[in-house]
């Protein structure tokens, strides 16, 4: 399987990071390797000093697809989870100084702890969906799908001009602002319209 993620999908996001503004989806990818599944911890690397948390709402694919047009893009996902695009910021900025990748400050292991998948039909409105994140109980991060530049749908159609879609692929949708960064010793815990479905330790 394969984890792609979406870069500066909320405006206010790509704001505080000084990024330009994309005009289609900007997109990188995480190896399985960065996964981090049922609330084990993450421990911190020793190649880094400015760990980040992003959280973001996680897409999971149930079917394979290329081309596939916007206006199906919809039959392509069943679940909604949500995840941290955990990125090295430091290295990051070295990155896009030099303009090189950027794997080794977003691809790293455990970059991409998820939690809990729900169905998409749980939710009414998939353009008002409420996600947030706390760290020691504390609201650091606050996003609702309202404020995305890209829909779910039209991140599908982009992505699978280049990939074909497998099943059980994750699509990491992007961040809302309030990024910053992580210490040894924080709790975690996101949350899809008030239900908690991811709750992990920094050790
Ligand atoms: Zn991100």
């Amino acid at each position: 399987m394969k984890i792609i993620c979406i870069g500066r999908n909320y405006i206010e996001h790509a704001k505080e990071l000084n990024s330009e503004i994309p005009n289609e989806p900007v997109f990188f990818l995480k190896p399985d390797t960065s996964l981090i599944k049922d609330n084990r911890p993450f421990f911190y690397p020793d190649f880094s000093k400015d760990i980040q948390y992003e959280v973001e709402l996680v897409l999971k694919i149930a079917k394979a697809g290329k081309n596939i047009q916007t206006k199906f893009a919809n039959k392509y996902y069943d679940e909604i989870g949500i995840g941290i695009d955990f990125t090295a910021r430091d290295i990051q900025n070295i990155c896009k100084t030099k303009g090189l990748p950027w794997e080794k400050a977003k691809a790293f292991d455990g970059a991409a702890p998820i939690g809990k998948f729900i169905s998409k039909n749980e939710f009414l409105d998939q353009k008002n969906i409420n996600f947030n994140l706390n760290i020691n109980n504390y609201l650091v991060q606050k996003g609702n799908t309202k404020d995305l530049l890209f829909s779910f749908d039209t991140i599908i159609a982009h992505v699978s001009n280049f990939f074909t879609l497998k099943t059980g692929d994750l699509i990491f949708t992007g961040t809302p602002e309030g990024v910053g960064p992580i210490k040894i010793g924080d709790r975690l815990e996101a949350y899809i319209e008030n239900q908690k479905l991811l709750d992990f330790e920094i050790k």
